[in-house]
């Protein structure tokens, strides 16, 4: 098994990383795993349309995950389509039985509020946050995912370090680099050999995917 990418939005038409789509849904190649979700920041661009072919997309094979969806409190004035679409695709979530991908800028308390009505693993990608936000995710059963920030934000390294590694991804997002550059930063932080970081982390892919 190669390395884990648990969000990237790079079309790699690779098993092991999942390519976020928040636009032109029905492109979704049969090669490789996807996320699709209405992206919290694009509330107001979505219509009938759209919605409905991403509706149509979450029920492909080729998508293992509804996301990135959630709460973004730059987009304020959107606020309240946000939580109703947030709702929506928790509940869709349920139903297809699929992880949820979230995504959270300055919402925590309400995403984690929307989330108790999730009913599949839940992972919170882009993690930049401190310890105290990080522990109220864990505490629920969450997964946390580190995207490139973890290469220099010493705050978020410190985080990191004080994490149980089985609650946690790593991730590429929109970031130019390899998701390899992420494994060798994590377990030079851990201290670590990579194998200690790879190992975990495909196991908590297969927990979240339940893969054999
Ligand atoms: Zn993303």
């Amino acid at each position: 098994m190669s390395l884990i990418d648990i969000h990237t939005h790079q079309k790699k038409s690779s098993s092991t990383a999942l390519c976020a789509i928040y636009s032109a849904f029905d492109t979704i190649a049969t090669a490789g795993i996807y996320s699709v979700g209405l992206h919290p920041m694009m509330v107001q661009n979505y219509d009938a349309i759209a919605m409905e072919s991403a509706f149509r997309a979450m029920k492909k094979d080729a998508v293992w995950a509804i996301g990135e969806v959630g709460l973004d409190k730059r987009n304020k004035e959107h606020w309240d389509l946000q939580v109703t679409l947030f709702q929506q695709q928790i509940t869709i979530a349920n139903m297809l039985q699929k992880p949820l991908i979230i995504h959270c800028v300055q919402a925590v308390d309400a995403c984690l509020l929307y989330l108790q009505a999730a009913q599949v693993p839940v992972v919170f990608h882009g993690f930049r946050k401190g310890l105290p936000v990080a522990q109220k995710i864990l505490q629920q059963g969450y997964y946390i995912s580190f995207g490139s920030a973890l290469l220099q934000d010493a705050a978020l390294q410190h985080c990191f370090k004080s994490i149980p590694l089985h609650q946690v991804f790593l991730e590429t997002d929109e970031a130019p680099i390899a998701i390899d550059t992420l494994y060798e930063t994590a377990a030079n932080l851990l201290q670590t050999e990579i194998e200690n970081v790879i190992l975990p982390i495909q196991e908590n892919f297969k927990r979240v995917f339940k893969l054999a």
